[in-house]
């Protein structure tokens, strides 16, 4: 198998794939013998620090859009980022996730001294960053200063679903540039999109595949759509459990050398989530070792997995449960696979 080999499936087989529930276990079985061949049965952990969220986007569908006023509003400091490093370091994690929203604070400077900060003191890790759409000169600074990857979904890749997703002011155009921006500076890039998201089509899940594959990322992030009720979809449901993890088996399918995590949206949508993921193709878990109070304000919706197995303390147990599902967590940065370079 080549680096890049991407299976291109047709529309055809797509659309019964998406919406066939029979397919599921299929789907799930063939995608565990491809990641198998190309990971073995690795799993990543990455820890997540939710480091802001505040955010100058509206996201419809998001809780902590800049309108919801309920929202109890935080920003980590660099001592408080460098401290949950210093802690998710000691428990063995390799790679740590800045997520947040689109926080004009988190300045160009403050981002490359704490980049800088963590480099220095834990030369081995990773880091990625997930912090929205920011300049070309941002992201460059921010590569040069250490960040090895960079999470950025697109969201949805029909334009007039994005906008149904979105106010005016974002474009699809603008995400998918910033999406290209971090591939040419030479990020690790992970791009996605969740199911289910209000007045999504399985059309509109075909074009996602499309994109991706013209993109060609490193990471794929899914999970279900899931309701926030301090927003303007709070209307809308769930989005399925069972189509998500079709689509995280396809996603295995179609892209045999992705790192493509079980993500707590997943593991919210129903209690056994994060195990069907790995079993149908998911080979990365994002622990949550950011602060106690960030943990509870970060709610981009309602009841997100807040006690138990996703909080990076418990990594003895998280270990026990996934060799118990037939997977091995390692303590590695856990790249992207070169297999058969
Ligand atoms: N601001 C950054 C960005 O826009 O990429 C990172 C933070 S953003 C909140 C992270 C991801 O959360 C989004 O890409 C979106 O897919 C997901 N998300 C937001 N609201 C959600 C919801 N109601 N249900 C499921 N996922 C949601």
């Amino acid at each position: 198998m080549r680096k890049r080999e991407i299976n291109h499936i047709d529309d055809k087989t797509l659309k019964k794939w998406i919406e066939d529930e029979a397919m599921t276990d299929i789907l799930a079985q063939r995608a565990d013998v491809i990641r198998r061949q190309v990971y073995g049965n690795k799993v990543y952990l990455r820890g997540l620090i939710e480091v802001s969220n505040i955010c100058k986007n509206d996201c419809y569908y998001c809780g902590i859009r800049k309108s919801n006023t309920h929202v109890n509003r935080y920003r980590l400091g660099k001592e408080e980022i460098l401290n949950s490093a210093r802690f998710g370091y000691e428990l063995g994690f390799r790679t740590f996730v800045m997520q947040g929203g689109e926080d004009p604070k988190f300045s160009q400077d403050f981002m490359v001294d704490v980049l800088k900060s963590i480099k220095e003191a834990y030369p081995d890790v990773a880091i990625t960053l997930s912090l929205g759409e920011r300049s070309y000169e941002d992201y460059k600074a921010f590569f040069d200063a250490g960040a090895d990857r960079y999470l950025l979904r697109e969201e949805s890749s029909n334009p007039a679903h994005y906008d149904k997703l979105h106010p005016k002011e974002m474009k699809l155009k603008n995400r998918q540039e910033c999406l290209y921006n971090l591939k040419k500076i030479g990020y690790q890039v992970g791009g996605g999109f969740m199911v289910e998201s209000p007045y999504q089509k399985t059309e509109d899940l075909i074009a996602d595949i499309r994109f991706l594959e013209e993109l060609e990322p490193d990471m794929v992030g899914i999970g279900p759509y899931l309701v926030s009720h301090d927003t303007p979809f709070m209307d809308f449901k769930n989005g399925s459990f069972t189509k998500t993890l079709r689509l995280v088996a396809i996603l295995r399918i179609v892209f045999p050398y992705a790192l493509i995590p079980a993500t707590t949206a997943l593991g919210t949508v129903n209690p056994k989530g994060r195990e069907l993921g790995l079993k149908a193709g998911a080979n990365v878990l994002m622990p949550n070792l950011s602060p106690k109070e960030a943990k509870k304000a970060y709610n981009l919706y309602d009841n997100k997995l807040n006690t138990g197995l996703e909080a990076a303390e418990a990594k003895k147990q998280l270990e026990k449960e996934i060799a118990s599902f037939g997977y091995q967590v390692v303590d590695d940065r856990g790249d992207v696979s070169d297999f058969g370079k």
